[in-house]
């Protein structure tokens, strides 16, 4: 950050925090040569996390479509959609705060079950029906065993 006042190009950052709109950050930096105070608005770096697709293709990560899919299982359900919200939200960060830019859908996936599992379990074992594609009942049966264990 070049000093307004001298044209330096060190300064050092004295204080910072996210500006209003949550997209910004506001720096307090002093020149390190006149010892000058100024702020700087810094645009905080959100590259896309790309989901990686079964068959390889990518896409950015879209949460709507997280959350819609557990909107579709959350049906009829007493699951409120804030709550929906919330989940979608929470994974989000977690995968924003990864170094990884490139996810496996699978592991979005598992994500929305481990976190659906605790909210409903209908939901739950719809959601994994649709994503795990369970061929036959009998690998339908066996998950839900498993969640039935597991109480
Ligand atoms: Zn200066």
């Amino acid at each position: 950050m070049k000093c307004p006042y001298c044209g330096h190009l060190d300064s050092k950052v004295v204080d910072s925090r996210p500006a209003e709109d949550g997209t910004s950050i506001r720096r307090r930096r002093e020149c390190l040569e006149c010892h000058k105070r100024f702020t700087t608005f810094e645009i905080m770096e959100s590259l896309p996390v790309m989901v990686v697709k079964k068959d390889g293709s990518r896409q950015s990560f879209d949460r709507s479509k997280v959350l819609g899919g557990m909107l579709r299982a959350c049906e009829k359900r007493p699951v409120s959609f804030s709550t929906l919200e919330k989940i979608a939200e929470e994974i989000e960060q977690t995968l924003q705060n990864e170094m990884d830019r490139e996810v496996p859908s699978a592991k979005i996936g598992e994500m929305v079950m481990d976190r659906l599992k605790g909210v409903d379990e209908v939901a739950y074992v719809r959601f994994a029906s649709v994503y795990r594609q369970f061929k036959d009942i009998s690998t339908f049966m066996s998950e839900l065993n498993k969640l039935l264990k597991e109480k």
